[in-house]
């Protein structure tokens, strides 16, 4: 979909937000690492190598140092650049701590699996059947039932039992919450719930191909054509932060189905993976206008990098927790490397 200028939203206080305007997205300018000379530490200014005098980094460290190999270097994060215009990473998760509060990474939203399903219009909560699913946010129930009669998605008896909620707080466009493939439900339609209240018990009803929670945000209107990244507006597990961005083709397009990876440069971080956004239902923030978002991710130094099987391309950032982290990869012939 197009993108246009619309609300962003903002946090005033917990569980409610605020709609005001916003001029469209400005990609967050891209950092470059600083390595600091061998040695340095958080607790040592950095060092300037002298022409003649190798550098000292720190007077502990000097008196009878006899190391003769090169430890590899350290970087040191530049100030975090401002945050990303449209951010809203305001949401809990829909499942208590001491849960799965972690998203499934091998079907994010806009995923096809592979080629294997229809692309993915929310994003997955591994819990077994049973657990309690929780309101993300004030709001009224719309929906609390089963879709055997009425398609909420592209069929019927497809999230099975669900509920919807229009979440309460928000001017100027609605944002709605879709909870599926439930075993029960404890609200009903018209009710009004609290942020953390129990609206049912996951399960594996509907098309769902084993016990676990589809979590789904639709904004503007109550459509399976209107969903939005979850990723964008839950908040980042503690201490992780977002990486969302775009791949390009050479011409500028956005790229389908293209796989991104996050190899962090500075430390040992988990493999992170996605795929952009598969053509069809998927939509873009109308803000961001991006193709792909990974959550979960450890801050660091990181290399974005789309390996086409022939060509790997990458583009370098900084990762800051609690935020959105801004990249974009471009498949341009010039930037590209000949892969091993
Ligand atoms: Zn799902």
């Amino acid at each position: 979909m197009t993108a246009s200028p619309s609300p962003s939203l903002e946090a005033t206080n917990a569980g409610s937000v605020v709609t005001t305007p916003a001029p469209p997205p400005t990609p967050t300018p891209l950092l470059t690492a600083t390595p600091l000379s061998a040695g340095a530490s958080a607790d040592a200014p950095p060092c300037t190598p002298a022409p003649q005098l190798p550098c000292s980094p720190s007077t502990n460290d000097a008196a009878g140092a006899t190391a003769t190999t090169t430890p590899p270097p350290t970087f040191t994060p530049p100030p975090p650049p401002p945050p990303v215009e449209g951010e809203h990473l305001l949401l809990p998760r829909p499942v208590a701590a001491g849960g799965a509060t972690w998203t499934d990474k091998s079907y994010p939203y806009g995923s096809t699996r592979g080629g294997t399903l229809r692309p993915h219009t929310g994003v997955e909560f591994g819990v077994p059947a049973g657990t309690p699913v929780l309101a993300v946010a004030p709001g009224a129930v719309v929906v609390a039932g089963d879709d055997s009669q009425i398609a909420y998605g592209p069929q019927t008896n497809f999230y099975g039992n669900l509920v919807i909620v229009e979440m309460s707080g928000l001017a100027g466009g609605s944002l709605y919450a879709l909870y599926g493939h439930l075993s029960e439900i404890a609200v009903t339609a018209g009710q009004a719930v609290a942020v953390g209240d129990t609206l049912g018990l996951s399960g594996e009803s509907g098309v769902a191909d084993g016990p676990h929670l589809h979590f789904e945000l639709r904004f503007g209107e109550n459509s399976y054509g209107a969903t939005r990244n979850p990723l964008l507006w839950l908040k980042p597990l503690k201490g992780t932060g977002v990486v969302a961005g775009r791949v390009l083709g050479p011409d500028g397009g956005r790229l389908n189905e293209a796989p991104v990876a996050l190899l962090r440069v500075d430390g040992p971080a988990p493999y992170t993976a996605t795929t952009s956004y598969a053509a069809g239902e998927p939509n873009p923030d109308d803000l961001l206008d991006e193709t792909f978002v990974l959550d979960d991710v450890e801050p660091g130094y990181y290399q974005a990098v789309v390996d086409s099987g022939r060509r790997r391309y990458s583009t370098e950032l900084w990762v800051f927790p609690d935020r959105v982290n801004w990249v974009e990869i471009t498949l341009s012939p010039a930037a590209g490397s000949a892969a091993p």
